[in-house]
């Protein structure tokens, strides 16, 4: 699968916002500054789709890109950003939960890990959250350029073991190197597209 072309449609934080659809859907989660705007750009090989945010936690808006006119792309709120207030995470949720219980067309969620660090609290409830609705889940651990060679399978099994994945498949992706891209890109669009 390549992706020739990619277009940001619109913003959204309401679901009486949500473009019309009528495509298949993936949407992206994970901890703010996981680097998710980064893979959205690599995906679609653009610059600046995602915006790449220097103040992590400030986007939250769900972001909805149409892609070859034959799926859309979600960017979500990233989640777990320390240095913001109870209501203010209380709202962010909302949001997640909003879109995750209202569009009919997602078909998967690809939920992003750091590959150096066990995956956060959050990351669990969410996993645990989609797992509960029966939405399905690609797990992919970004940066993985971090990561010594030696030290990639003790990952993944941290990974598994936090998330409780057992057949679910993780990747792992770096975004400064590129390395595993069609591997992530062919493993998220894949049952997705006729
Ligand atoms: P977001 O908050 O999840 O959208 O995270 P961003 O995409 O803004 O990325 C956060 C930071 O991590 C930025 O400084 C990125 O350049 C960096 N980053 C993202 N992906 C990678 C990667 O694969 N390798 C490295 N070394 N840095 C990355």
């Amino acid at each position: 699968i390549t992706i020739k072309n990619s277009e940001f449609m619109t913003s959204a934080v309401k679901k009486d916002q949500y473009p019309e659809g009528g495509f298949p859907e993936v949407a992206f989660v994970g901890r703010s500054n996981v680097g998710k705007s980064t893979i959205i750009n690599s995906l679609t090989n653009r610059k600046k789709l995602a915006k790449v945010s220097n103040t992590p936690g400030r986007t939250r808006l769900v972001n909805f890109f149409m892609i070859d006119n034959i799926c859309s792309l979600v960017d979500l709120p990233g989640y777990g950003y320390a240095k913001i207030s109870k209501s203010e995470k209380q709202a962010w949720g909302k949001i997640i939960e909003e879109y995750l219980m209202n569009r009919p067309d997602l078909r998967k969620v690809v939920l992003l890990v750091d590959a150096r660090h066990k995956p956060t609290e959050d990351d669990v409830l969410m996993i645990e959250y989609l797992r509960h609705y029966s939405i399905e889940v690609l797990v992919v651990a970004t940066k993985l350029d971090k990561l010594k060679r030696n030290d990639i399978k003790k990952s993944e099994n941290i990974i598994r073991e936090t998330l409780g994945l057992s057949e679910e498949k993780i990747l792992f992706y770096s975004a400064l190197t590129k390395e595993n891209l069609q591997k992530v890109i062919d493993e998220i669009f894949s049952g997705i597209l006729p």
